[in-house]
């Protein structure tokens, strides 16, 4: 198989903003105590000394996309597709993502289709990019568009489409209070965006029955 590095477009993936100066860890521990000082707790209880470490490993792990390239992730591609043309589709891959107004989580599934030119890429690395972008402060719609953004500049396929669908925790357990709305997003963009006919045909692959399989 060729597999191909390649310079890509970065300007729509790189993240919004850059930390100019990252704050200590004792500094990040000791924003926690104000916190929990702030929601009317004691930080100096028992239960709650270890907290602010255990909070900020935590927020390591949720916030890791801002150490990952999700360009990178999509840089080796494959040419050798014995002349397939058709969809390419990821459906179903899980999420859990945090909002940028509340730092509450929002989760659910990221469906990934694009067109391939004469490239291909590894499909696992779809889900390296939902994910990358999931690990960061997001809104459900700048993901959707960041995803979609994301493989259209590192494949120039022919089309690209994503649908999100998930729940916000700032929606069921604060504010309005309703449970169990899904938030659907979706961005097209090339043929998906212009052909109906291939978005019907997306949409239908997002709706098929998925026989069950667990491997
Ligand atoms: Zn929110």
């Amino acid at each position: 198989m060729d597999a191909i590095i390649k310079k890509i477009n970065r300007e729509t993936t790189e993240p919004r903003s850059i930390v100019t100066r990252r704050p200590s860890q004792e500094e990040a521990e000791a924003a926690v105590r104000t916190l929990l000082a702030w929601a009317g707790d004691d930080p100096a209880r028992e239960g709650l000394l270890d907290t602010p470490r255990r909070v900020t490993s935590a927020f390591k792990e949720y916030f890791s996309g801002y150490g990952e390239d999700p360009v990178e992730a999509l840089s080796r591609t494959f040419e050798e597709v014995g002349g397939y043309d058709d969809i390419v589709m990821l459906r179903d891959i899980e999420f859990s993502s945090h909002c940028e107004h509340h730092i509450a989580p929002f989760v659910g599934r990221a469906h990934v289709a694009y067109l391939p030119t004469k490239e291909v890429v590894g499909i696992s690395k779809l889900a390296r990019v939902v994910d990358i972008y999931a690990r960061r402060l997001q809104t459900q719609e700048t993901m959707t568009a960041q995803i979609a953004h994301c493989i259209n500049n590192a494949l120039a396929p022919r089309g690209v489409a994503v649908m999100l669908e998930a729940v916000h925790t700032c929606m069921s357990m604060r504010g309005i209070g309703k449970r169990n709305v899904a938030t659907i997003t979706t961005q097209f963009l090339g043929e998906f965006r212009s052909n109906p006919v291939l978005q019907a045909r997306f949409m239908e692959l997002v709706r098929a029955p998925s026989g069950g399989y667990s491997f």
